[in-house]
């Protein structure tokens, strides 16, 4: 017997734009017999569908359970509706309905699908900018919304007829594909400054194998970005290309050819085979098994690691005989990423051997993201290309505030319904090129998500460049303290706005009574904190000169705890260091000249670096800390003691403990465990106390030292076993890179509860 015809409105919203959603609509509707209209508007996917009630069901769950691999469904509801009696399933035009939120993808690793027809398809064998609704450019090459081809950087390239036909056909895997392309009618390499252009991708791999074989540096222009590029298994290649590009220390990220090269080379758990897999292709940080080069981890134990998502990456890869090359981005010091042709050229000119741009333009500068998996979840490093523009949910009304986001690692945050839409990682604002790579994707965004600021909130530091931004604005502004921000940022991660125990460690933010903190522990909710401990502070004799010298931050503590007597310590720091500097020193410190005091985690972490002879000097931001870490003698369980006075952690006995083992030469590796497992003690001593005094068992972590892989996952095990409900960042990063998200959350709170803010 035939069922009943029955009608249902279905509203779904997410990221379910750009991500071939409509089109999958359609082939479920056909699969399951279903009638009706799919539409994509600015509030979402709306689908009207008619249907026997069993297809419905199948219908709905098809679209729960087979969604594209970019979408991301964040809610679906149906209703009931009349029937209509259509007799045929079809994909309305895109319309816009109001300013609501609309989502935008971000950029997709090629897929496989379109791998296998780069080797079938007559029109694009071996067609480097092959893509379907499932994979390509997105965030990269949109200029406007709705996602239309001419509203894209593809708009100057006309579609061939076969093309058009594919992007017409409502089966094809390329039905509304906007930057779909083939040989005949797409974009091409470029290799500069002939301009001579390749279409094949396999002619422009063979190029550049030829010379990373020969150990020379490419620059090669990526999706969001140029990149540096050589071989990772010649050192000779790799130092060059360090000096030329003013990084001498810094680790390099690494492209391997595919996941069994990965793991040749790295320990892989399954959580981070998953991470490197994935759509979003970003860097992750894996622990060495064999060596590459040598110079490309300069003494840590850890690479970024990345695998092929451009066609041309895999194309490279069959034309090169090694294995494994540094993928860098190519930029010049500090400054942003280069996007531009021109200026590659320019700025390459002498470094790179060869120059190999293509004639599409990158419209929004995107670097590659990076991840790091603690805890057996990935925790976002740098959060860029594949994540941006995705918003993130919270429980709040987020309309019209802009959050101006911090200083260094910066990224900035728009409110748009309930979403943060969290720009790429910006950067560090003190450099020129990046304040105005700052305030271009403020007006990008501004303009992309028809956003119009109501409210601005920004870092109380008041030198902030992003903060001055925001003052200008015109329109209210409030100042939220830094490390607030940071647990914000988390609590904000989680849906959490009530009271909870905070703990921020981290490098540096200006504190409420104008000294520097960093290693905070707060009793706070979304409207405020209250500060109840705090790391010891000392002067950082140089200021900020001692973020690249970390032994003036050792001597500063030696001589806090120990006075002058500490020329007397029979230790290798003290044998080895500059009698007559560390004297000057000194009296900067009595003086009072350039010598801010901080509570930073990192200046901890710092001091004892170069302590323990680990980091002397810098080359890199939080190279010290990141040292000591790789240091960690595995299984070590031993700590110090510590002294908790009066609201401060005091570590007179922690330096006293360390000298000890220093002067009867105990190995490194074991101080450095043990000064770790001295600090998640003291976390969890603090929180304890804090629980006792508020009954709070909710607890956050935050801050740039909570990137330190052991203090997280040991600090979190800890905690949890004790029965505290602990919150740690996984979707945005845990260092500056996440204050934007958490100044966002504080601002929506103030604004809904129409209180001021407290600190
Ligand atoms: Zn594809
Ligand atoms: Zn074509
Ligand atoms: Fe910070």
């Amino acid at each position: 017997m035939k069922q009943a015809i029955r009608a249902i409105h279905i509203h779904i919203t997410g990221l379910v734009q750009g991500v071939g959603f409509r089109p999958f609509v359609y082939r479920m509707a056909k699969k399951n017999s279903i009638c009706g209209w799919v539409e994509n508007n600015n509030e979402g996917v709306q689908i009207h569908a008619e249907g026997n009630s069993h297809h419905l069901d199948a219908f709905l769950a098809d679209i729960k359970a087979c969604a594209p691999p970019a979408s991301q469904i964040g809610s679906i509801n149906s209703i009931p509706v009349e029937p209509t009696y259509f007799e045929s399933f079809s994909i309305q035009k895109s319309s816009n309905l109001s300013d609501a939120i609309t989502h935008v993808s971000p950029d997709i690793a090629v897929c496989a699908e379109c791998l296998a027809d780069m080797e079938t398809q007559p029109h694009r064998l071996a067609y480097p900018f092959i893509n379907c609704t499932n994979c390509g450019p997105r965030f990269t090459i949109i200029k406007s919304l709705p996602y239309d081809r001419h509203l894209t950087t593809m708009q100057p390239f006309a579609m061939c007829e076969t093309c058009k036909e594919e992007y017409t056909h409502v089966l094809d895997r390329r039905f509304h594909a906007q930057p779909v392309a083939c040989m005949h009618c797409g974009p091409a390499y470029q290799i500069l400054p002939t301009n001579e252009l390749i279409s094949q991708g396999d002619e422009v791999a063979k190029r550049i194998a030829f010379e990373i074989d020969k150990g020379r540096i490419i620059a090669l222009k990526g999706l969001g970005g140029y990149h540096l590029l050589c071989d990772a298994l010649d050192n000779e290649a790799v130092l060059r290309l360090r000096l030329k590009k003013n990084r001498e220390g810094k680790p390099l990220a690494v492209m391997v050819a595919d996941m069994d090269v990965a793991s040749t080379y790295f320990h892989l758990s399954p959580v981070e085979k998953v991470c490197l897999a994935s759509w979003q292709r970003p860097i992750v940080l894996l622990k060495n098994k064999v060596s590459l080069a040598h110079t490309i981890s300069k003494g840590l134990n850890t690479t970024g690691v990345v695998l092929p998502y451009m066609p041309v990456h895999f194309q490279l890869f069959k034309a090169l005989k090694t294995k494994a090359i540094v993928l860098t981005s190519g930029n010049l010091s500090d400054e942003p990423v280069i996007i531009s042709d021109q200026e590659a050229l320019a700025s390459f000119d002498g470094l790179a051997d060869l120059v190999v741009g293509y004639n599409r333009e990158i419209y929004n500068r995107a670097d590659d993201s990076v991840v790091m998996v603690a805890g057996n979840k990935q925790r976002l490093i740098r959060r860029s290309r594949g994540y941006v523009p995705s918003p993130v949910t919270l429980k709040l009304d987020t309309e019209g505030i802009f959050a101006a986001g911090a200083e260094l690692s910066n990224t900035f945050a728009l409110g748009k319904g309930q979403q943060a839409i969290i720009s790429q990682h910006i950067g560090d604002l003190k450099n020129g090129e990046t304040l105005h790579f700052y305030e271009e994707s403020y007006g990008r965004f501004a303009s992309l998500f028809r956003f119009k600021p109501q409210l601005a909130v920004c870092d109380s530091h008041p030198d902030y460049l992003s903060a001055q931004f925001a003052r200008n604005l015109g329109v209210q502004c409030i100042e939220v303290q830094h490390h607030h921000a940071h647990i914000a940022s988390c609590m904000a991660e989680h849906g959490l706005n009530e009271k909870v125990i905070g703990i921020a460690l981290d490098g540096t933010g200006y504190g409420t009574d104008g000294t520097i903190w960093g290693g905070e522990f707060f009793v706070c909710d979304l409207s405020g904190f209250e500060r109840k401990y705090h790391f010891d502070p000392v002067p950082l004799p140089g200021g900020d000169q001692v973020t690249k010298q970390p032994w003036r931050t050792a001597l500063s503590y030696l001589y806090k705890y120990f006075g002058s007597d500490l020329f007397k310590m029979d230790i290798p720091f003290i044998r080895n260091i500059d009698k007559e500097q560390s004297e000057f020193i000194i009296q900067m410190i009595d003086k009072g000249i350039n010598s801010p005091v901080s509570s930073g985690a990192g200046r901890l972490f710092d001091g004892v670096s170069a302590l323990i002879g680990l980091c002397h000097e810098t080359d890199y931001h939080a190279e010290a800390p990141m040292r000591l870490e790789a240091a960690i003698k595995p299984g070590c369980k031993g700590k110090y003691l510590f002294d908790l006075h009066d609201g401060k952690v005091v570590f007179y006995k922690t330096f006293y403990q360390i000298i000890k083992d220093l002067k009867t030469q105990t190995p490194i590796n074991e101080v450095s465990a043990k000064f770790h497992n001295t600090v998640v003690t003291i976390l969890i001593k603090v929180a304890r106390l804090l629980n006792k005094e508020t009954g709070l068992k909710k607890i956050v972590l935050s801050g740039g030292t909570f990137q330190n892989r052991y203090l997280l996952e040991t600090t979190e095990k800890l905690l949890t076993d004790m029965g505290f409900e602990v919150y740690t960042q996984s979707t945005v990063p845990s260092n500056d890179g996440g204050i934007a998200l958490g100044q966002l959350a504080i601002a929506a709170n103030l604004r809904a509860m129409g209180k001021n803010y407290n600190a």
